[in-house]
């Protein structure tokens, strides 16, 4: 059984977190002839997407867009908000709570770390005691949604925690915008880093960071050693449309259509769609015989434990060779044991129930008891129900 799209060498679906499939629109205004970007016309346009970013993250303050994958947002939060003798505070259930460590201590701020285990919720009650103990830390570096292990964390509950001790809230929000609510002036979050190939439907190469209006002034004054991304140069530009370097025309083209078509579903139609096909992604591989290995499931990728005996590795080979579909295995301690589905952006439940039928294919032809592509398909699509 090979699947007919790979026979017929066409083009294998990504279900992947990030990057992911890119909208025939936005392929459109991909293929435009670049504008050079000291033109009104591309000042024009930036002008629009900065508009718009901050109308989808819900702040009235500043959205810096930079030609960065999504850690170069992270590492511009970590060097424009942190001073010499800062101290932070950082959650880690996962790869990318992790990532912040690191990042961190490669400029040498003190951290206290929130070891979560991985795939649980982090009670917003726990992260104030850890601060009550910590009383250092000012800035607390946390993740939306832990893609390592499809796990959303209660950012709502984080920003009370912050906002009443008065200390700063920076979020990893890569693969939470466009997904999940985080409307960040209302819930009190300082800044929020966010990167193209995920939620916001286009290839990689972008990344953004927003301040909340009440944490422009956080960039100001002696901070860590920054060039490329000292946000002071690329605030000079916000009002004109201008940029410090050289920007990612081409990308900034296809963000401006990716979010005309959020606008156009509307943003709480955009988070329901992605609700429903999350639960549509969970019902169907739980009926092909997996289990969710998140207790705190995202709507952005859906981590799977195959059933037992059926090696992880040979579900995501099997995925792609036989059903033409690209998911992802684990990252660090869980690489061999995690399947991900990624279904950020636009997907549908009726790709869950492909999905889903797939992997009812793939565990039975590795090992495990067979069950009905048919019906694990038939429970993605009941689960998808409004
Ligand atoms: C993808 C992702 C990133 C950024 O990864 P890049 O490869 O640098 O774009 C950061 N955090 C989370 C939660 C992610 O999913």
């Amino acid at each position: 059984v090979t699947n007919p799209t790979v026979r017929a060498g066409g083009r294998p679906r990504l279900f992947t977190p990030g990057p992911v499939e890119i909208p025939e629109r936005v392929l459109r205004a991909l293929a435009q002839a670049p504008p050079h970007h000291r033109t009104g016309e591309f000042r024009a346009a930036l002008l629009r997407v900065t508009a718009e970013l901050k109308a989808l993250h819900g702040t009235a303050g500043e959205v810096f867009v930079l030609a960065a994958s999504g850690t170069g947002a992270m590492e511009a939060a970590v060097v424009n908000l942190m001073g010499p003798g800062d101290h932070a505070l950082a959650v880690a259930g996962g790869s990318f709570g992790t990532r912040w460590v690191r990042l961190l201590e490669a400029y040498g701020v003190p951290c206290a770390t929130v070891a979560v285990e991985w795939g649980r919720p982090l009670p917003s009650a726990e992260l104030a005691r850890r601060l009550d103990a910590e009383p250092r830390a000012r800035t607390v570096f946390a993740t939306q949604c832990e893609t390592s292990t499809g796990t959303l964390y209660d950012i709502e509950g984080f920003a009370r925690v912050t906002r009443e001790r008065g200390i700063r809230l920076v979020v990893d929000a890569i693969t939470g915008v466009a997904v999940h609510p985080l409307p960040q002036d209302a819930w009190g979050v300082d800044a929020v880093v966010c990167g193209s190939q995920k939620g916001l439907m286009i290839p990689p190469g972008l990344a953004t960071l927003s301040l909340a209006p009440w944490a422009t002034d956080a960039i100001d004054g002696v901070r860590l050693p920054r060039f490329y991304f000292d946000l002071r140069k690329y605030r000079k530009g916000l009002p004109t449309g201008d940029t410090a370097f050289t920007p990612a025309v081409s990308l900034v083209l296809a963000l401006e259509e990716s979010l005309a078509m959020i606008r156009e579903e509307g943003l709480g139609a955009v988070h329901a769609r992605h609700a429903r096909v999350a639960r549509a992604a969970r019902a169907g591989a739980v009926a092909a015989g997996f289990s969710s290995f998140s207790s705190s499931p995202s709507h952005a990728v859906t981590a799977l434990l195959p059933p037992g005996g059926v090696d992880a590795g040979a579900v995501v080979q099997r995925m792609r060779d036989v059903h033409g579909m690209v998911v992802a295995g684990g990252q660090d301690q869980l690489q061999g044991r995690l399947v991900r589905v990624g279904h950020m952006g636009a997907y549908t439940v009726g790709d869950m129930e492909d999905v889903s039928g797939a992997l009812a294919e793939c565990a039975a032809a590795l090992g495990a008891a067979r069950i009905e592509p048919g019906a694990a398909a038939a429970a993605a699509r009941a689960a998808g129900q409004d």
